[in-house]
C-alpha cells in the first residue's frame, strides 16, 4: 500500500514565539497531518491540511468513552542546521501497540513515519534554535463514528500536531521531589498501564494534584495490586542507582516502556555500567536508602530526558539522595550523552538519529 500523502497549502503562517515565551505544548505550528479511517477504506486520504479546529458531532465515541491513544517525540536542529529525530520508529511501533490494545485498527507505520518526516519537514522554520529547545511532535488517534453503542469504533482520525517548546532545564539539571503515591493506583496487571492511552493520564490526575497539594513536583506509582513493587513516575520511568548498579522496574505489562528508558539501558550497556530490569519493592529502596547504599534516582523521558530525584516521599519516611552532589553525577553523564546524540553533537554508534531532508 503506497499512499501519497496530499499537501493542502495556506498562505496565512502565525507568528513564531520568542524562544523564552515557547513553555510546553502552548504554541501550534502553520500545519498537522491528518489520516481518515472507516471500514470500507482502512485508514485512507493521507494529508498535511493547515492547523484548524476541528468539527466533531458531539456523540463521536472518543467523547464519551475514550478511546483515544497519542505518542510524544522531537526533531532537533543541530548547529550546523540539520534536523534530526530521536529513534521516531520506536514510536510508530509503540502507536501500533497502543492500537492493539486499545482495539483500533493497525496504522501502517512506515506511512505514519512518513508523514512525520514530511510535516516536519514543511515546518521546520519552526524549530527553535535554541540551547535545550526542540520542536514537539505529538501524534494521536481518536475514535469518531458517531455513535452511543459500547463497541471499538468504526471509524477514526490520526492526526500529527507540532508544538516549538522551550527548554526542560533553565541552566543546570533540577532535581524533583517526588511523593510515592500509596492510596491512589495507576495500573492493575490486565489493564492498559502498558499503552499510551490517554485515560492513563486521566486517572492519574487526581494523585498528582494530591502530590502538588503536599508540596511535591511529581508522583511515584507503587503496583496496583500490593502497592508495594515500583513502577513509574507520572509520564518517566525511574532508575536507581545502588551500591555502583543501576536498575529500572522490570517491564510487567502495567509499566509503559519508554524509549529514554530502553536507550538509557543501551547507553549504560555501552559503558560497562551493570544496570538490570527487576522487580524492586519501595522497602527495598528504603533500606538501600538507609543503609547510605541508594547514591541517585533518576526519571527518564521524552520530555525531560533524564530528572534527578532530589527526594522521594514514602508515608513517613523522607529519602533525601545524593545531598550536595556536585554535579558529577551518573544523571548527569547520561543526560549529556543523549542530548548530545540528539543535537548531532556527540556521534551515534546506535544509529539513533534519522536526518530529515
Ligand atoms: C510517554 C511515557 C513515558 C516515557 O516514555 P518515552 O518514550 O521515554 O518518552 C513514561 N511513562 C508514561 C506513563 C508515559 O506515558
Amino acid at each position: 500500500m503506497n499512499q501519497v500523502i496530499e499537501l493542502i497549502k495556506t498562505d496565512v503562517k502565525k507568528e513564531k514565539p520568542a524562544a523564552n515565551a515557547l513553555g510546553f505544548g502552548k504554541h501550534f505550528t502553520d500545519y498537522m497531518f491528518v489520516m481518515d479511517y472507516n471500514q470500507e477504506d482502512g485508514w485512507h486520504h493521507p494529508r498535511i491540511t493547515p492547523y484548524a479546529p476541528l468539527v466533531l458531532d458531539p456523540s463521536v465515541m472518543v467523547f464519551h468513552y475514550g478511546q483515544a491513544i497519542f505518542e510524544g517525540l522531537k526533531a532537533y536542529r543541530t548547529k550546523d542546521g540539520r534536523v534530526l529525530l530521536f529513534r521516531p520508529e520506536k514510536n510508530v511501533a509503540r502507536l501500533n501497540l497502543s492500537c492493539q490494545r486499545m482495539s483500533i485498527p493497525q496504522i501502517d507505520e512506515e506511512i505514519v513515519l512518513d508523514a512525520i518526516k514530511q510535516l516536519v519537514e514543511i515546518e521546520k522554520d519552526w524549530i527553535p534554535n535554541e540551547e535545550g529547545t526542540s520542536l514537539y511532535i505529538r501524534p494521536f488517534i481518536i475514535a469518531t463514528e458517531p455513535s452511543l453503542g459500547v463497541h471499538p469504533s468504526r471509524e477514526y482520525k490520526l492526526m500529527v500536531i507540532l508544538s516549538p517548546v522551550g527548554s526542560y532545564y533553565s541552566d543546570q539539571l533540577k532535581p524533583v521531589r517526588i511523593y510515592v503515591e500509596d492510596e491512589y493506583v495507576r495500573a492493575v496487571p490486565g489493564g492498559v498501564g502498558f499503552v499510551k492511552t490517554s485515560g492513563n493520564y486521566a486517572a492519574s490526575l487526581k494523585a498528582q494534584e494530591k502530590a502538588e497539594l503536599l508540596g511535591y513536583d511529581q508522583v511515584l506509582w507503587l503496583d496496583g495490586v500490593e502497592r508495594k513493587y515500583i513502577e513509574e513516575v507520572g509520564s518517566m520511568n525511574i532508575f536507581f542507582k545502588i551500591n555502583g548498579e543501576v536498575v529500572t522496574p522490570k517491564l510487567n505489562g502495567s509499566i509503559l516502556g519508554g524509549i529514554t528508558r530502553d536507550s538509557v539501558i543501551e547507553l549504560l550497556k555501552h559503558w560497562n555500567i551493570p544496570v538490570k530490569e527487576a522487580k524492586i519493592s519501595i522497602d527495598e529502596i528504603n533500606q538501600a536508602f538507609q543503609k547510605g547504599e541508594l547514591e541517585e534516582v533518576f526519571g527518564t523521558g521524552t520530555a525531560a530526558v533524564i530528572s534527578p530525584v532530589g527526594e522521594l516521599k514514602w508515608k513517613d519516611t523522607t529519602m533525601n539522595i545524593s545531598k550536595g552532589n556536585n554535579g558529577n553525577t551518573l544523571a548527569n553523564r547520561i543526560y549529556e550523552e543523549i542530548t548530545s546524540i540528539q543535537l548531532g553533537k556527540a556521534e551515534d554508534p546506535f544509529n539513533w538519529t534519522i536526518e530529515i531532508k
